[in-house]
């Protein structure tokens, strides 16, 4: 027998079984061609089938998403940082940033590296526990885009429905909460995710860009960063990231036949209110991170009473094969990450040790 944790790691983390187990039977002679997918051509036939159904399983979860070009890139998320300033914000524009947290607050850095932004909210003040009202900020009509991190994976909070952009095209970082929900594109202009959290290994980034944004991308940018470019190559342009998104495909066929993002969501909402009620039904034993409204879904944050209680709960945890729970260290105290792969039985695993616990140290 393999031995296998529960797995709460926050990126990279869990993938679901039946992918790994797939890509060990793959591994050594993919589709008989005798070699491993990880040896073959990206111009090659086997690599070529493999490109088209990433993306095509992609868009049959979004529903078909026939504005959209879906692109596979480098760099991870923080490249996105850098590329979405370079190919929408044009020289007398200016971008707007709803910041929820430390990686919104990377991303506007990046994009005033490049040009003029905006902060147009900022929660850092309140320590990242809250998303905003649609009426606490104003975005200008005039705004190239509107920038917000969908899932706020250090502190644990979450956009429940998108912002309104205003006219400004809405432009969101999904890293850590892609596809764990039903997603209908049609109100962004463009959403990137680093694959490493719901999607698949890292080393892979999807784009999802609405097609007239594209016209934006100056000549002048790199090829490899130029969403226009990478789209009108199909994303082979250069040597794509082929393992990543090879096991990428093979984690949206898992989410396809599981039933599609609708299922996902169904999961994830169960598996996220029996960890919140066992925070909020251990008399203040354990305390929420977040207030309650702006919840994640995907990164449950908590504390216990003191830092020294926490460093117990954490070594207990590991020994009992429940992993990845150290929070952050810009929030400390424990971050439960049940991503898509983690399964009800390992979020159950993990209460039963809080109830454990308690009894033992409370
Ligand atoms: N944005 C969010 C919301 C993230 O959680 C992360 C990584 N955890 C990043 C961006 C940065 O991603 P990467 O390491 O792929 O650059």
């Amino acid at each position: 027998m393999v031995h296998r944790v529960h797995n709460f790691g926050a990126g990279p983390s869990a993938l679901p079984l039946r992918v790994l187990e797939t890509v060990r039977e793959e591994l050594l002679d993919f589709d008989g061609s005798g070699m491993s997918i990880l040896e073959s051509s990206h111009r090659g036939v086997e690599y070529g089938r493999v490109h088209e159904q990433a993306s095509d399983r992609l868009r049959r979860l979004l529903g078909g998403a026939e504005d959209h070009e879906i692109l596979f890139m480098g760099g991870g998320a923080r490249t996105q940082f850098s590329a979405v300033p370079m190919n929408l914000l044009g020289e007398s524009q200016q971008a707007e940033y709803v910041v929820t947290g430390r990686w919104s607050e990377l991303a506007l850095e990046a994009a005033r590296n490049v040009g003029e932004a905006r902060e147009a909210w900022s929660g850092r003040d309140a320590g990242f526990t809250r998303i905003p009202a649609a009426e606490e900020y104003s975005v200008s009509p005039e705004a190239a885009y509107l920038h917000f991190t969908s899932n706020n994976t250090l502190h644990g909070t979450e956009f429940h429905s998108p912002p309104d952009g205003g006219g400004a095209a809405l432009v969101c970082d999904m890293s850590s909460d892609i596809f764990s929900r039903p997603l209908d594109p049609s109100p962004y202009g463009l959403i990137y995710a680093g694959a490493q959290k719901n999607l698949g290994p890292a080393g892979v980034t999807v784009v999802i860009v609405r097609r007239d944004l594209l016209e934006r991308s100056p000549e002048t940018l790199p090829a490899t960063l130029s969403y226009s470019r990478m789209a009108a190559k199909s994303s082979l342009l250069n040597t794509p990231p082929v393992f990543a998104i090879y096991v990428l495909s093979l984690v949206a066929a898992d989410l396809i036949e599981r039933g599609g993002l609708a299922a996902a969501g169904e999961r994830n909402r169960d598996k996220a209110r029996e960890l919140y009620a066992a925070v909020d039904g251990s008399d203040g034993f354990y305390r929420g991170h977040a207030e309650a409204a702006s919840r994640s879904l995907m990164n449950v944050t908590f504390r216990l009473p003191s830092e020294e209680l926490e460093a117990v709960f954490l070594e207990g945890a590991s020994s009992r094969d429940l992993a990845g729970l150290k929070g952050h260290r810009s929030v400390g105290g424990v971050r439960a990450s049940i991503y898509n792969a983690v399964e009800i039985e390992s979020v159950r695993a993990l209460i039963a040790y809080m109830a454990d616990f308690q009894r033992r140290r409370g």
